[in-house]
């Protein structure tokens, strides 16, 4: 059994572990699959899709 780790978008923390992360679609390309941790929830850090480079504090 294959696990792909996921990592933060922001701060390219691993996320499996940690509580309140969230993985979401890009809402401008509706492609790349976004990860934020709950630190960077947080502060608000920007994110940036590698698909089309939309950015975002969301
Ligand atoms: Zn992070
Ligand atoms: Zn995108």
């Amino acid at each position: 059994m294959v696990i792909k780790e996921k990592y933060c978008n922001s701060c390219k923390t691993k996320v499996s572990n940690i509580v309140g992360s969230v993985s979401f679609i890009c809402p401008n390309c509706g492609e790349k699959e976004i990860i934020r941790c709950s630190h960077c929830r947080t502060i608000a850090a920007r994110y940036k899709c590698e698909n089309c480079n939309f950015s975002g504090p969301n």
